[in-house]
């Protein structure tokens, strides 16, 4: 399978072509037209990383080496690199990921639930209203839709959604609990044009999986969901988090293990953050010395699982010793949120609204976005745990305050 790759939105790189074939396990790449040799190399070296790290699924036509990102070679990753360059490499940040929230309700109650505290009396996005939604994203540019809640499987119209996002574009992933993934709905799913599934779960040990989940069971319907998702052909992750105790007892080794004999593609590991339920637990938080631990075990289960599964950090993508240089904070960069009620926060973590896509195209959301003072420079820190931004945007909003907080009446 071969591709021709264009940038027609990088008047630099208007006139090249890279032609992009899977061979195996690698993608190979012959770039033509006039290239500055820094942009050559620039190129050349991002198709190399993904080779050196391997894919971690194979399709009948390329090759998968990460969840977030659509196969190589294909339309949809042509769009996808185009934004990481235009980002990275022209400095105009251009996002290639949104994340949506379509449910706002859930049957668990979790511990760290970032979603905490969301009004109940605003009602949720209509089906109509995140079609729509999902097509200004597309025409940004974006490349990843991954649709969250609260729990999306709660939606019955979730297919529709899915089918909303064009397959040649865009890839379609979702963050669920996994309960309701019946083998039919997960081929449902897959009918519809998903691309994969996030299944969050908190420890491999039932007793303390249920607890956190707030209901028993929950670990088993991780398990059942796993293998719904897989037998339906879908790309099948897992995510967890740590606090700064879990990384000290290693607990991401026996989930990376589980993750291993369930046949789990990928295994997401976010940082404790302090939002939702989560807020105000500082002893949690991640320092240097417990990241650094982090990034040494993630090293270690790379190189012993090889893929199978891929075990990706956040601490790794904002973290000096890791990538931060090229990843850094994904808000207003490579990423923003929309809220199942419409509003439109920097990412999924962040309580904060710079307004609702009711009333303003998400475009001029993300350009609000990018000239406030908060986020017109780029962070290699996550700016959740940012000491400086919390004091300023987080640490003063209202207790009672419904989320996610109108950022204007913080300025
Ligand atoms: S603040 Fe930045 S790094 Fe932190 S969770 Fe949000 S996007 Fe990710």
């Amino acid at each position: 399978m071969k591709v021709e790759y264009g940038f027609p939105n990088i008047p630099e790189l208007a006139n090249v072509s890279v032609i992009v074939e899977r061979r195996g396990e690698k993608t190979l790449t012959s770039i033509l037209g006039p290239c500055s040799t820094l942009h050559r190399f620039i190129i050349k070296r991002y198709f190399a990383f993904h080779n050196k790290l391997g894919a971690i699924y194979q399709t009948d036509t390329g090759n998968v080496y990460s969840m977030y990102i659509p196969e190589f070679p294909s339309l949809a990753h042509n769009r996808m690199l185009e934004a990481f360059l235009i980002s990275k490499v022209f400095k105009r940040p251009a996002p290639f990921a949104a994340t949506i929230g379509v449910s706002a309700k859930c049957q668990f109650h979790c511990v760290h639930c970032s979603a905490a505290g969301r009004p109940a009396n605003i009602p949720e996005m209509s089906t109509a209203e995140i079609k729509r939604v999902v097509g200004e994203c597309i025409d940004m540019g974006i490349t990843n839709i991954t649709f969250t809640g609260g729990e999306p499987l709660l939606r019955e119209d979730l297919e529709t959604c899915i089918r909303a996002v064009p397959t040649e574009k865009a890839v379609c992933l979702i963050f669920t609990n996994g309960q309701l993934m019946t083998a039919e709905r997960a081929k449902s799913l897959k009918a519809a044009g998903l691309f994969g599934v996030h299944i969050s779960i908190d420890s491999p040990d039932p007793e303390i999986n249920d607890g956190l989940r707030g209901a028993r069971g929950a670990l088993k319907g991780v398990r059942d969901a796993v293998e719904n998702a897989r037998n339906a052909g879908l790309l099948v992750g897992l995510s967890t988090y740590v606090t700064k105790q879990a990384v000290y007892l290693h607990s991401i080794r026996e989930i990376a293990e589980l993750c291993s004999q369930w046949g789990v593609n990928e295994l997401t590991v976010f940082d404790a953050i302090q939002t939702g339920r989560l807020n105000g637990l500082k002893t949690h938080q991640l320092n240097r010395l417990s990241r650094f631990v982090l990034l040494r075990d993630n090293w270690v289960l790379n190189r012993k699982y090889k893929n199978k599964p891929r075990v990706v950090t956040q601490t790794w993508t904002n973290t000096a010793w890791g990538f931060a240089r090229y990843i850094g904070c994904l808000a207003a960069n490579l990423q923003f949120h929309i809220t199942a009620q419409g509003d439109f926060a920097p990412c999924d973590f962040t309580p904060l609204s710079f307004g609702n896509i009711r009333e303003t195209p998400v475009k001029e959301l993300w350009d609000k976005l990018l000239v406030h003072p908060g986020y017109k420079s780029f962070s290699q820190k996550c700016r959740m745990q940012d000491k400086s931004f919390r004091g300023k945007y987080i640490e003063t909003i209202p207790e009672d305050a419904d989320l996610p907080y109108n950022i204007r009446l913080l300025d």
